[in-house]
């Protein structure tokens, strides 16, 4: 079982902002310059105290065993918090990123999507989900082998990522299945999106061992619609959808019911 996860303290994310934006070294001299201060005041309320000593020699002492102690252990913690932030990066890559493409994974598409669907409920926007599968894959594999496949499978998100706006949310939803949310996009704007990634991986030519290989994808479209009470309905209906298109002959784009109706090049299913 894991350990329960411990909240950081509230000065951590700031300290390593601070060593983000001035560098290690910088960092130490700034904090010796505090510590130095600290130390020379302290020194001096000491003595005021006390009532007697000569605050010479309490500065000058005081000052001497700051400024050797800090920059040492300052040095330090600076280089550790920096290791820190690089392996908390790495991390966080790890557990949102699928590690083959690159995208999002599909635990993070889910997390992610639960603010972006509140936040179009709540301002009543249109949003599409497009679930896009490769289609006859298994092939590339039997074919020119897993490695291709691998390759293939990253060449395809990379091309479907250059499709996308920012605001776009495209993921690896399993093996060779893609999804993508889109927010503030009506009907036709996302069959649209979907159309052009259709033709786009249809003319991807990826070059193996001397050889040119591609594939083609099959992509269902869902509105949303007052009817899809939570994200599972909406993936649902573009499930549906791409099963469509799989049974229409693959290499097309097909659209839920109730999502458009009159456009002769596409079919709702
Ligand atoms: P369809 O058009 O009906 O989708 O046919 P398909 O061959 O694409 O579908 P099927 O489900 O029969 O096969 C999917 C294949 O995708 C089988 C599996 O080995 C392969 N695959 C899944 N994930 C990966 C991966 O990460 N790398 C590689 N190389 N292949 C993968
Ligand atoms: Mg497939
Ligand atoms: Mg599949």
């Amino acid at each position: 079982m894991l350990p329960p996860k411990s909240a950081p303290p509230v000065w951590l994310p700031w300290l390593s902002r601070l060593v983000l934006r001035l560098g290690v070294g910088r960092s130490t001299a700034l904090l010796t310059l505090l510590a130095w201060a600290g130390a020379v005041a302290l020194s001096q309320l000491a003595i005021t105290l006390i009532g007697q000593g000569d605050r010479w020699l309490a500065a000058l002492f005081s000052s001497i065993c700051c400024l050797v102690i800090t920059p040492v252990l300052g040095f330090a913690c600076m280089r550790l918090v920096s290791h820190l932030d690089l392996e908390h990066g790495h991390m966080r890559r790890l557990a949102t990123r699928d590690g083959l493409t690159g995208v999002y994974n599909r635990r993070h598409f889910l997390d992610l999507l639960e603010r972006e669907w509140s936040r179009a409920q709540r301002y009543d926007t249109a949003a599409a989900m497009l679930l896009l599968d490769v289609d006859h894959f298994k092939n590339i594999n039997d074919q020119f082998g897993h490695l291709c496949g691998d390759a293939m499978l990253k060449a395809v998100a990379e091309a479907l990522l250059d499709i996308l706006r920012q605001p776009d949310v495209l993921a690896r939803f399993g093996g060779e299945e893609f999804i993508v949310f889109l927010p503030q996009t009506d009907p036709l704007g996302a069959i649209d999106v979907a159309e052009r990634m259709r033709d786009c991986i249809e003319r991807l030519s990826l070059d193996w061992e001397g050889k040119s290989v591609s594939v083609t994808i099959s992509v269902g479209v869902a509105a949303m619609r007052p009817e899809h009470v939570t994200v599972d309905h909406l993936i649902h209906d573009a499930d549906v959808a791409l099963y469509a298109a799989k049974a229409a002959g693959r290499n097309c784009v097909r659209a839920g019911d109730g999502l458009f109706a009159g456009k002769p090049s596409y079919q709702r299913t």
